[in-house]
């Protein structure tokens, strides 16, 4: 048996055990969860620093911030959202208790990716600890460090039968895809995201994609030029770029392009310095493969802010790239590194029709003052997010579903979402064994009188208020009594 057959099967063993099930368990453990954070920040940030030269602030800002926020919003609402959830009823089902109640789906793979590898990994994981499942967490081998330390310190505060760290690359993460698992729950890139799915459908396995792609961003003639740039600066280089959000390109009419690249070059100057080489708050592309791979998209653009770089460093400089053309390598695949284009179109219309010719991106980033063109923009395309005259912040809103849509992905999590994805919401429906002359119109044989009576009971809306609602039970009785009359005699 292999290792990762072996950490599924335990996990099954634990979850059939059935102590994740209990409210109290869940929310011990998501309390030992919070424990990780607050205790162990230092080996965390180290690694990060190690994988990716974020510093301990970015660090604390861009990953543990969130799964803080989002450990504790699930502590403090778990009992809510686990709840028996009471559903509008119909005629026919009036003294029956209906609900949705939510259950654990079993055990759930989660798979991560390397950009914020705490973020991605562990979010999905506060979902699946809240919903009651099993978990096996399998954290991207790109991140050499950060793997390892999640691997050392996850068993130290929470079960490790029911979560288990699976390490490994594509060879470990194939093994672990051919185990049989209730939900996989995948962030990465699209192409891997069919593997995933392929694999998923063996089983009828629900999956939840989170995945990337071209996010546009819109700048508006009629706008803070200075501001908007200042946003996007900090949306697009933040971790140098290799965000799943980030702006990918930038749409905007010719004559302000050369506005926006002054002022993304003094944002950029504001930010990281004149040498974001030595600046903390500047981090470096993962590994040589990305470094090369970002590069190659330089080739046939026009560079005007940046492009500087040093291999050996995997640094690449915030880099602009102006009047790129929608052939140009850049504009092929999604950039996830420090390179922002320009492209000019004629206005708006140009700007909306050259979003729709793509796939749904994750997200759409419109900087503008014209409530016209917002609502346009909002009516017009689709995407995972809709952002106006901001970047990124839509991920720490936990009210706000995140995922993608098409192409960008399936499913969604964040707060609420997160539990409700990894849940099987069952169909309840509780009938005392009385009142059985009620059913005598769905009984054969089957007559255009019972049709009627079914009729009215099935399609009569039951928006009535206390004093309907009265009358209603009243004539039901009477209608039962009659029935039941009829049925008895
Ligand atoms: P990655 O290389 O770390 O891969 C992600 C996971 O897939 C890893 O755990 C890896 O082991 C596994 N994997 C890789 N190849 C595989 C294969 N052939 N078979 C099975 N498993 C395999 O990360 P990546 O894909 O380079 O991540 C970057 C992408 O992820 C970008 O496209 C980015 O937009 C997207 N992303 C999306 C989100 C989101 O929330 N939507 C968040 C972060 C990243």
């Amino acid at each position: 048996m292999s290792r990762e057959q072996k950490a599924v099967d335990r996990a099954r063993k634990a979850f059939e055990t059935g102590r994740s099930k209990s409210l109290e368990y869940r929310i011990q453990q998501l309390q030992n969860l919070q424990c990780l954070f607050t205790e162990r920040q230092k080996e965390i940030a180290d690694a990060i620093k190690k994988d990716l030269n974020k510093s301990e602030v970015g660090a604390q800002l861009y990953e543990t911030l969130g799964l803080e926020g989002e450990i504790g919003l699930a502590i403090r609402k778990l009992k809510e959202w686990a709840a028996p959830r009471p559903v509008q009823k119909n005629l026919l089902t009036i003294s029956d208790t209906v609900y949705i109640r939510p259950e654990p789906l079993g055990v759930v793979l989660i798979i991560g990716a390397w950009n914020y590898p705490w973020a991605v990994t562990i979010q999905p994981l506060v979902g699946a600890i809240a919903a009651g499942n099993a978990a096996v967490v399998k954290p991207s081998e790109v991140c050499v460090h950060t793997a390892k330390v999640m691997e050392d310190l996850l068993p130290l505060y929470i079960d490790k039968e029911l979560y288990p760290v699976v390490n490994g690359g594509v060879p470990e993460t194939q093994e672990l895809l051919r185990q049989r698992f209730d939900h996989i729950f995948y962030t990465g890139n699209c192409t891997v995201g069919k593997v995933i799915m392929e694999a998923a459908a063996k089983n009828l396995t629900p999956v939840t994609l989170e995945l990337g792609g071209k996010s546009p961003c819109y700048i508006d003639k009629d706008c803070d030029i200075s501001v908007a740039c200042r946003r996007i600066t900090w949306g697009k280089y933040t971790n140098c770029g290799q965000t799943c959000i980030a702006p990918d390109y930038i749409l905007c009419e010719p004559s302000i392009q050369n506005r926006v690249i002054e002022e993304v070059k003094k944002a950029i100057k504001d930010f990281y310095t004149d040498a974001p080489k030595t600046c903390p708050d500047y981090g470096r592309i993962i590994n040589q493969r990305h470094f090369k791979r970002i590069l190659a998209m330089l080739e046939d653009s026009a560079i005007a802010v940046g492009g500087d770089n040093d291999e050996s460093d995997c640094f690449i400089a915030p880099t602009v790239l102006k009047d790129v053309k929608p052939e140009a390598k850049v504009m092929q695949d999604e950039i996830f590194g420090p390179l922002l284009p320009i492209l000019p179109v004629s206005g708006l219309d140009e700007a909306i029709k050259f979003i729709n010719r793509r796939e749904k991106p994750l997200a759409l980033y419109v900087f503008t003052q014209d409530k016209k063109v917002i609502k346009r923009m909002t009516e017009e395309t689709s995407s995972g997010a809709l952002l106006v005259n901001d970047c990124l912040v839509h991920f720490s809103v936990s009210s706000l579903p995140f995922g993608g849509v098409g192409n960008s992905g399936m499913g969604c999590y964040h707060g609420k979402f997160s539990f409700d994805q990894l849940s099987h919401m069952r169909s309840c429906l509780i009938k005392q064994l009385k009142m059985e002359g009620m059913n005598d119109m769905r009984y054969p044989p089957h007559t255009m009188k019972k049709l009627g009576w079914a009729r009215f009971f099935i399609l009569k809306p039951l928006d009535l208020g206390w004093m309907g609602r009265m009358a209603l039970l009243a004539m039901l009785v009477v209608a039962a009594a009659v029935a039941l009359q009829r049925f008895l005699f």
